[in-house]
């Protein structure tokens, strides 16, 4: 689960091999452990998405309201020319953003296309209203056409589009469980659990949630929401947009580095192979800006630190695995090394 590189031996190879400083530097670089990425955000043994589609009423009025209460995010496939958007139009496009949530493109009317200008203009006009909403975030969006629509264009044009509006597939991830109480989907806490003992991501989706269609009932979503915060150490709930772009760069990974150790700290980068992702014609860093977690074991004596990469400082407590000291924080990956150091107390 973890992707251990052998770093510790490289070191050791340097440090022998420049004989007159070589006391020194091993005995600085054994001061660390091999970095590890870790396979979800901060550590956490498991993740967990909801995604939600055609931005109905009740997520509106219910599902959100409850979910910015609890701290939790999920991803919303939004129609923007549907009478249903508009109704809530400040939710989509001002709350939504605000509590982070992810929008994603479920087209503008969620009707199909009779002819490829029209199938440009649903997906396009939606690419760039979301866009517009998350100036600051990788264009990289989940797309969902719709259930039951009829696209009158060619298999080819239809991903010469999602490839022209860096689109993936809403259902790349794992397998969605479309939620509804009626066809027998049960308590969807068991979705989260199963992900958890699993070790795996999870993802589930909603239409109604109290009301409109394909729906469940307040009370199973909200058993969901609690589930989730009692479990917050153990499970990233993530967007679907984050979950994604952290797997594909998770996987991509080729090497995680780690040099110029000393006492107070040291620097560490990781490479990610660019040809292991879909980069649609653009500079890797472009849309894959997930941050990948890193974890270092580190000396007892260590406690605060800071890391810096880029233009980027965060501070940060050393974690206890299993009783011992480590030092875990984000990283990105292809940006250059980020520089550790430990803070004076
Ligand atoms: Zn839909």
């Amino acid at each position: 689960m973890l992707k251990r590189l052998s770093l510790a031996i490289v070191l050791a190879c340097v440090a022998a091999s420049v004989p007159a400083r070589g006391e020194e530097s091993m005995s600085a670089a054994s001061l660390y452990g091999e970095p590890e990425v870790m396979q979800f955000k901060d550590g956490k043994p498991a993740a967990f998405s909801m995604q939600f589609d055609d931005s109905t009423l009740t997520q509106a009025k219910f599902a959100i309201p409850e979910m910015n209460k609890r701290g939790l995010v999920g991803t919303f496939f939004i129609n923007p020319d549907s009478s249903r958007y508009q109704a809530n139009k400040e939710t989509w496009e001002v709350i939504c953003p605000k509590f982070g949530h992810e929008l994603a493109n479920h087209t503008m009317k969620h009707t199909g296309a009779k002819d490829y200008e029209e199938a440009d203009h649903e997906i396009g006009a939606c690419a760039h209203l979301i866009w517009k909403l998350y100036p600051n975030e990788s264009k990289l969006r989940p797309f969902l056409r719709g259930g039951g629509t009829t696209w009158n264009v060619s298999r080819e044009e239809m991903q010469e589009l999602r490839d022209k509006y860096f689109l993936f597939s809403g259902f790349a991830g794992p397998r969605r469980v479309g939620i509804c109480d009626e066809r027998g989907t049960g308590p969807i806490k068991a979705y989260a659990k199963a992900a958890l003992d699993e070790g795996k991501w999870g993802q589930v989706g909603f239409h109604g949630v109290g009301g409109d269609w394909i729906s469940t009932s307040e009370e199973n979503f909200i058993e969901l929401l609690d589930y989730l915060v009692a479990n917050r150490d153990k499970i990233w709930v993530a967007t679907t947009g984050d979950a994604y772009r952290y797997w594909q760069e998770y996987e991509a990974v080729r090497e995680v580095t780690l040099s110029q150790a000393t006492e107070s700290g040291f620097k560490v980068a990781i490479e990610c192979d660019e040809e292991k992702v879909k980069t649609y014609g653009r500079p890797f860093t472009e849309l894959y800006d997930e941050a990948l977690t890193v974890r270092v074991r580190v000396p007892d004596s260590w406690s605060r630190f800071a890391v810096t990469q880029g233009d980027e400082e965060k501070a940060y407590e050393a974690v206890a695995v299993e009783g011992k000291p480590y030092a875990q924080f984000d990283l990105r990956p292809n940006i250059g090394p980020a520089t550790v150091t430990l803070s004076a107390e």
